[in-house]
């Protein structure tokens, strides 16, 4: 962050919060230069480390993506939206304090799995299980819609009485 009076490239941060419902990060700065304070505004998307996949290939973190992730995992799962939101904001918080520009998806998946962990047992099985084995989130949620469809088939075969309890 260049400083806007005298351009010199070091700046002190005084203050840091997230603006624009956690897009934005606004920060006080000092130049150490000349002293002169200014408000930066900076996107919190471009503060997330990209994430490297199994292939090689670099992708911005997609908080959508990941979001109908945890979806798919805690179908059904006695977990509340705000559970699932409170996950991934410590996910996200985790990814920014690495302070790193890349990491492997890998590590993002491990991440969540931490998680989910603590969240619930049965969505953590199900993630770890697929994400170990495919390391991509595109492969995960396939991998969750098919057996969302075998689930429901066993259910139907299931006695009646099997599901009063
Ligand atoms: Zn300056």
């Amino acid at each position: 962050m260049f400083c806007p009076f005298c351009s010199h490239s070091e700046t002190k941060v005084n203050d840091s919060r997230l603006v624009a419902e956690g897009n934005q990060v606004r920060r006080r700065r000092e130049c150490l230069a000349c002293g002169e304070r200014f408000t930066s505004f900076e996107s919190a998307e471009l503060m997330m480390p990209r994430v490297i996949k199994s292939d090689g290939s670099r992708e911005p973190f997609n908080e959508e993506k990941l979001r109908s992730g945890l979806m798919r995992a805690l179908e059904k799962r006695p977990v509340s939206l705000e559970g699932v939101e409170a996950v991934l904001s410590r996910i996200k918080s985790a990814l920014r304090a690495t302070g790193e520009p890349e990491l492997k998806s890998l590590e993002l998946g491990e991440l969540v799995m931490n998680e989910l962990r603590i969240l619930d047992e049965v969505a953590y099985v199900r993630f770890a299980s697929v994400y170990r084995s495919f390391q991509d989130i595109d492969e995960f949620k396939r991998e969750i819609d098919s057996m969302g469809k075998n689930n429901r088939k066993r259910a139907a075969k299931k006695p009646a009485a099997s599901q009063s309890k």
